[in-house]
């Protein structure tokens, strides 16, 4: 009897030894320990993606033209960048992110970041992509007659890059009459004046 109870108690404290030592141990920081002043643990890195750096370029271009191959461009632009901005691409209507944007600030070339358009210029024209009824400078933009298509339009590209932005025409509102219907890929925004 002694021997069982023996063995038995044994038993219980191997049980409970073992447990403590496979038992989880107790979370190092709770929320609130990390909200109380403890720098938040960044997450692991190899899950991010990496974010170009681009440097927006405001005033009026200076002339000086920015060249790069196609594969260079490749290197820097997503893929649906690199259709609309460099294989004259056109993204689906309603599906562009700035369309509905409102707010105050400028539009930049999403690949080389020179100035394009104002906010102030900047117009609902129920067509499904971005409409300005002016450039910000129109040395800032190129527009070239495009006859991809039967018909004819006029393409708008960035000045120093050559990057396709989209096309103009004719039946914007007033105070030009222009309506410039540009991919919300092709353009970054940034808040501002
Ligand atoms: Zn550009």
């Amino acid at each position: 009897m002694r021997y069982i109870l023996f063995a038995t108690t044994l038993t219980l404290f191997t049980i409970a030894a073992v447990s403590a030592l496979f038992s989880p141990l107790p979370s190092v920081a709770s929320g609130a320990e990390i909200g109380a002043g403890r720098p938040v643990p960044t997450p692991a890195k190899k899950s991010v993606k990496t974010i170009r750096e681009l440097t927006f370029t405001d005033g009026e271009f200076d002339g000086n033209a920015i060249t790069k191959t196609d594969d260079e461009w490749k290197k820097v632009l997503t893929a649906t960048e690199f259709y609309i901005l460099r294989q004259e691409g056109t993204e689906k209507p309603y599906s562009g992110s700035l369309l509905k944007n409102k707010k105050k600030g400028s539009y930049y070339c999403s690949a080389c970041g020179l100035a394009v358009f104002k906010s102030d210029a900047k117009y609902e024209s129920d067509t499904g992509w971005p409409s300005f009824f002016k450039p910000i400078y129109k040395k800032n933009v190129t527009e070239k007659v495009d006859k991809n298509l039967s018909e004819e339009r006029t393409e708008v590209e960035c000045a120093r890059c050559g990057g396709h932005l989209g096309h103009v025409f004719d039946d914007g509102p007033q105070p030009t009459g222009l309506r410039y219907c540009m991919n919300s890929a092709a353009l970054k925004f940034k808040s501002g004046r």
